[in-house]
């Protein structure tokens, strides 16, 4: 059976030991080691990387007991050399460590069971049994967690029997009968836990709880420690700089200038909703007089659909008019029609839109559709303009 440095030492890194078996499987190779500190997937943490003699390991999984390191290739030798991607264990170390403080003070603050923890590339989350967490109470809960990490208290684990574990205060009981791996935080909890820790809070560095959201009559927290959490600040900083660069101001200001700036442009778009009425009416006054027969037509060099639909409407309104619009600028092409019947223009555009590589549709009263060039728009705006 493989010797797991992992319970003896989190912080063993390098080691040299010998292959005791290769697995070829469909899904690649896999070595089982005499000694290995690559913790494998469980309990909510994901397992570990790094290489043995430099050949990546992508994968470490436990079987029946026995961890298999998923590699690239086998190493041609027995005796090899063995390192971990630090990193990412550390990372996963003050993650996991901070779970367990902050699952601790959610009892003791929010009498909050734990149920669950995950542990993902970018975030942390745990399900506590409460059906709502408070803003409020979800910063004081961060501010006890973080006290618990500047304490510094002593993490230390230690294996005991059935017996012994009965004797403790285990936060809940363990899955395991014989060798029960304990995980004290000094002053803390007892918990029967198989992870990997750091060996005093102080190295979780700091916990920042970003959000908690309801989840199927839970809560579920989203949380960041360490090295996490510093990259979430940093991100925030640099969103905080551009925001106050655009705007020409402090990171005080910003919230004000932006309401400001909302304001502003609810109002310039007031005006702008207005000018463009005032335009319609003259335009569609213009347009009406160089109608043919009840043809309306128009090409514009440059105007936004929604614009031409306005305007359209405005147009049908005044009774047995088609109206037949183009624009330029995104080769799009619209179709409508006033009166209580005549001219179908959905099934128009339908029957013959694919002739021209459009693609559109609408109802009886008005469609519009899109074209790939600029030339297949006005193709089909003349189509339909001698059609109709
Ligand atoms: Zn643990």
């Amino acid at each position: 059976m493989t010797k797991k440095l992992y319970y003896e030492s989190a912080y063993i890194r390098e080691w040299k030991t010998q292959i005791t078996r290769r697995l070829e499987r469909e899904d690649g190779t896999y070595l089982v080691l005499n000694e290995t500190a690559f913790y494998p997937h469980g309990g909510g943490q994901p397992c570990d990387l790094g290489w043995i003699n430099k050949i990546p390991v992508l994968d470490v999984v436990l079987e029946e007991g026995e961890i298999l390191h998923k590699v690239e290739h086998s190493p041609e030798v027995e005796e090899v050399d063995c390192r971990l991607h630090w990193d990412r264990r550390f990372d996963h170390m003050q993650q996991h460590s901070g779970q367990h403080l902050l699952s601790a003070m959610c009892l003791e603050a929010c009498q909050a069971e734990t149920l669950s923890f995950h542990l993902g590339e970018d975030y942390a989350t745990i399900d506590v049994a409460r059906p709502d967490l408070p803003k409020d109470q979800l910063m004081m809960l961060e501010l006890e967690v973080n006290d618990q990490i500047y304490l510094n208290r002593k993490v230390t684990n230690y294996v005991v029997t059935q017996a012994q574990a009965a004797e403790l205060p285990l936060v809940k009981q363990p899955k395991v009968t014989d060798d029960i791996r304990i995980v004290e935080i000094e002053g803390i909890e007892y918990n029967a836990c198989g992870g990997t820790h750091v060996s005093a809070t102080g190295e979780i560095g700091m916990i920042k709880l970003l959000r908690a959201e309801k989840q199927k009559g839970h809560m579920r927290i989203y949380f960041k420690c360490g090295y996490r959490a510093l990259n979430e600040f940093n991100a925030g900083v640099e969103i905080l700089g551009s925001l106050a660069a655009r705007f020409n101001t402090g990171k005080e200001e910003i919230l004000d200038r932006i309401e400001k700036w909302d304001q502003e442009q609810k109002q310039l778009q007031a005006e702008l909703n207005a000018v463009k009425a005032e335009n319609d009416a003259y335009l569609a006054e213009k347009l009406l007089a160089d109608r043919q027969g009840s043809l309306v037509k128009h090409v514009f060099t440059d105007k936004m659909l929604k614009d031409m639909q306005n305007l359209a409407a405005k147009l049908t309104e005044q009774g047995d008019v088609i109206v037949l619009f183009m624009s330029n600028s995104d080769h799009k092409v619209l179709l409508a029609r006033g009166g209580e019947d005549g001219l179908a223009c959905g099934a128009f555009f339908k029957q013959h839109l694919a002739d021209y590589r459009g693609k559109g549709g609408g109802s009886d009263k008005m469609a519009q559709a899109g074209f790939a060039t600029r030339e297949d728009a006005e193709a089909f705006y003349q189509f339909a303009a001698e059609s109709l």
